[in-house]
């Protein structure tokens, strides 16, 4: 095993290591602009998706306090675009519900069911998410011991403050605690500049940066299993 200690406990990304988020979002949206064509027609025939992106996009760029919160960016985004169409903000609401449940709407890669199942039967796994899924709603929650979100903890990966604090939630010292993600920047170099070892699970969807060194590199999650001997 490439670690200095043995390993305790997993903390586990979502987004694109369990499942691919960005058809799901791409549904999502399409969904919503249905919805709004529907309860808000003025305001759908004024913006297309990809103006709904770009309009998420820039409040994201003007609003550094909501970048840890993308529900509330995302809620924020539409009430924009409903005032801008004369038409009743307090829609955003409802239109946002819409958008929040097909969000949770995810297909799992085939790899990630049994072998979640698999390293969650033998350690402690916790959810470190940037992004907001909700476990219970996708019906995951039963593997994981706790849920950490940077929309909760109001500061997102790559800070150490989030690993540390996924660490505390997992009851072991970072450097006992593995981190599993796709995202080299957010996920391995965050996780080890926070103490922990980080495992990389490579989906083809980002670039290894120069001089970059996971203690772990798989392709799926039944790879990652395999190699913690779950
Ligand atoms: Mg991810």
């Amino acid at each position: 095993m490439p670690f200095s200690k043995p390993i305790r406990a997993v903390t586990l990304d979502l987004d694109d290591t369990l499942w691919p988020i960005y058809p799901t979002i791409i549904r999502a949206e399409t969904l919503l602009h249905v919805w709004l064509a529907e309860h808000a027609p003025a305001t759908a025939q004024a913006h297309t998706i990809s103006d709904l992106r770009r309009l998420r996009e820039q409040l994201g760029a003007e609003r550094p306090d909501l970048a840890h919160d993308l529900s509330a960016l995302r809620r924020e985004s539409i009430r924009r675009a409903l005032l801008v169409s004369g038409e009743d903000p307090a829609l955003a609401e409802p239109a946002f519900d819409h958008f929040f449940a097909e969000r949770q709407r995810v297909e799992l890669y085939e790899d990630a069911r049994p072998a979640l199942a698999r390293i969650a039967a033998r350690l402690p796994v916790v959810a470190l998410s940037n992004g907001n899924a909700d476990l219970r709603t996708i019906g995951l929650d039963y593997h994981f011991v706790a849920a950490v979100s940077a929309r909760e903890f109001g500061v997102g990966k790559p800070d150490a403050a989030i690993f540390l604090h996924a660490c505390e939630r997992a009851g072991f010292a970072p450097d006992e605690v593995l981190h599993v993600g796709d995202d080299p920047h957010l996920d391995v170099l965050g996780a080890q500049a926070a103490g922990q070892p980080a495992a990389w699970v490579d989906r083809g969807l980002h670039r290894a940066p120069e001089g970059f060194a996971p203690q772990l590199r798989v392709t799926d999650m039944a790879q990652l299993a395999d190699r913690l001997g779950v």
